[in-house]
């Protein structure tokens, strides 16, 4: 079993936060969460706007967080190189 890219992360966030995966997809995403900070990030940032509109409409909220989170990538890139 291979790790989630950020990428498999982002596109499984709905399904995480309606608890909609399976137990092993769960533990995976949970997994890259603790290991990555811009995913954990990002996580926050959709519960937190799901908490502030009542409900859960991440096809609304994540295209925004998600380019902030690119961005988020690029910079930490940079920088390291
Ligand atoms: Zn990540």
């Amino acid at each position: 079993m291979s790790e989630l890219t950020c990428e498999q992360l982002v596109e499984l966030v709905t399904d995480y936060l309606e608890e909609a995966l399976t137990p092993e997809a769960r533990r995976r995403f949970e997994r890259h969460t603790a290991l990555c900070p811009g995913c954990d990030v990002y996580l926050d940032q959709i519960r937190i706007t799901i908490a502030e509109l009542g409900r859960l409409t991440p096809e609304r909220v994540a295209p925004d967080a998600r380019d902030r989170l690119l961005a988020a990538f690029r910079g930490w890139a940079a920088e390291t190189r």
